[in-house]
């Protein structure tokens, strides 16, 4: 391969990069990565790790006013919000400079810079001009906020991203979106101290989620004083003496110190050469691909957000590596995108896998339906009204559990260990057979005897 420069060049060092260049590597392919921001991508820099630990400091507060039932005095906490960004600054930094190292280890040579395809076997590199002669090219440049039409003062609007750095906490914040992002980042500013209100256009949050889970979220997250309102939209942002004056589509106007939308996210397509080269895109706007992540030219890849197929952070990191093991490791391999858990980091948490009941009744042709709520224990001391949730949703042919659905402290790590039995086929008469483990929240899984409904779908006539 004289002419070649690398074997594999991939464009963004992110989650499924920084995999595919690794697993590559270990297949002897000589690889390089190019990340034009930090290396790390979404998740480590601005998403799910810096999410996850600012949704740990909103918990503080609920930890300090439920101690009084337990006996404890605690002095009136005080919150400081620079403490926290710095710090979560602080551990970020040491995670980009370990994903640095694990590249550096496996000898992914990295360029700090944009890259643009020239043609199938060639990348640019912006900063310096230089050209790359590559084999395989993969493009795994995730996605961006997209905020949607655009509005008046659509430019005071701020996404997730400038969330993690703003300057201070603001007293009173306005999020607009109903999916993962925005309820995740409305327990946020609840927790630290914030008045927050969401306003979602669509009839309850989360859609696409198990109506009883968006039911319940929702009924939860405005117990901790979050303001839902729903069927409206953002149509205007006045920036004011202190503050936005915001208005809505019924012409109702509300003030804010932040405006934030999380309204999607969109693939990172622009500007990389794609259309020239001869990329074709998915009508959903991410960049086409087979099972096996090949474009629609043959020695270009794509994984990860910008494909927009399941837009995760280990699907991306399942995708880099199947991409890796077929074209590096002579052992075609595809993703398996069949139930795939997910949990949404709300105040409480969410924890999904497989169908919800409505999915279920349209697919099979009985399904019934476990479900309970109840107070966990910790709330009883505590005085604390919350409830939580979990339903099981059962294929009433062959008694397989096909969907659970968790609202409650610790739902993502829950769903994770019940998704190998969901994966596993696991029976309803499984899940009885397995011994509760007690006292948890988790044993009203194997616990659940009475079937809360039953649907049998009638025969065409
Ligand atoms: P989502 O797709 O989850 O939600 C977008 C929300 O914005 C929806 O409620 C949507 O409404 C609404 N919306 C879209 N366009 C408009 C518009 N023009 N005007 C008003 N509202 C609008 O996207 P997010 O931004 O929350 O998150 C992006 C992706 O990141 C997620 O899909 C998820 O894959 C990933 N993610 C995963 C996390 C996790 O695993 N915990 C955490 C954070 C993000 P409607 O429902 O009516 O379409």
């Amino acid at each position: 391969m004289p002419d070649q420069d690398v074997d594999l060049f991939i464009i963004g060092a992110g989650s499924g990069g920084v995999r595919a260049g690794r697993i590559a590597a270990s297949h002897s392919a000589r690889v390089m990565v190019a990340e034009e921001y930090r290396v790390g991508g979404t998740c480590v820099i601005r998403g799910c790790v810096p999410k996850k630990l600012l949704v740990y400091a909103s918990r503080f507060a609920e930890e300090f006013a439920d101690a009084a039932g337990y006996g404890w005095t605690v002095p009136e906490p005080r919150f400081d919000w620079p403490t926290l960004i710095a710090n979560k600054d602080r551990e970020i930094n040491r995670l980009e400079a370990a994903y640095t190292t694990t590249l550096e280890r496996h000898k992914v040579g990295l360029v700090k810079s944009r890259a643009v395809i020239e043609d199938a076997n060639t990348v640019r590199i912006v900063e310096t001009g230089a050209r790359v002669r590559a084999k395989t090219i993969l493009v795994a440049t995730g996605g961006a906020p997209y905020h949607g039409a655009a509005i008046a003062g659509l430019e005071h609007v701020i996404s997730s991203n400038e969330a993690f750095h703003l300057p201070q906490l603001p007293k009173r914040i306005l999020i607009q979106g109903g999916g993962y992002i925005a309820v995740e980042f409305a327990g946020i500013f609840a927790g630290l101290g914030s008045q927050v209100t969401l306003v979602y256009r669509g009839e309850n949050i989360l859609r696409g989620f198990d109506d009883d889970v968006r039911a319940h979220l929702r009924g939860e997250m405005e117990k901790r004083g979050i303001i839902i309102i729903t069927k409206q939209t953002v149509a205007a942002v006045e920036k004011v003496e202190h503050g936005y004056d915001v208005e809505l589509s019924n012409n109702q106007s509300m003030m804010a110190d932040q405006v934030m939308f999380a309204t999607g996210r969109q693939p990172n397509v622009k500007n990389l050469g794609l259309e020239a080269v001869g990329v074709k895109l998915a009508p959903n706007g991410g960049i086409a691909v087979d099972a096996y992540s090949k474009t629609s030219v043959d020695n270009i890849y794509a994984i990860g957000d910008v494909t927009n197929r399941v837009n995760l952070t280990p699907v991306a990191i399942r995708e880099g590596h199947a991409f890796a093991d077929t074209v590096f490791g002579d052992k075609p391999t595809r993703v398996d995108y069949a139930d795939v858990p997910t949990a949404v980091f709300s105040e409480p948490e969410v924890g999904t896998i497989g169908l919800t009941e409505a999915q279920a009744c349209a697919q099979l042709a009985k399904v019934d339906i476990y479900k309970t709520s109840f107070r966990p224990m910790k709330a009883t001391l505590a005085g604390r009204d919350t409830r939580s949730f979990m339903k099981l949703v059962v294929d009433g042919t062959n008694d397989r559990v096909v969907g659970c659905h968790i609202v409650g402290p610790d739902a993502g790590e829950l769903i994770q260990v019940i998704g190998i039995a969901v994966k596993m086929k696991a029976t309803k008469a499984d899940f009885d057979a397995t011994m509760a483990v007690h006292p948890t929240a988790a044993e009203e899984l194997v616990t659940m005897r009475e079937k809360a409904v039953s649907h049998v779908r009638q025969a065409a006539e």
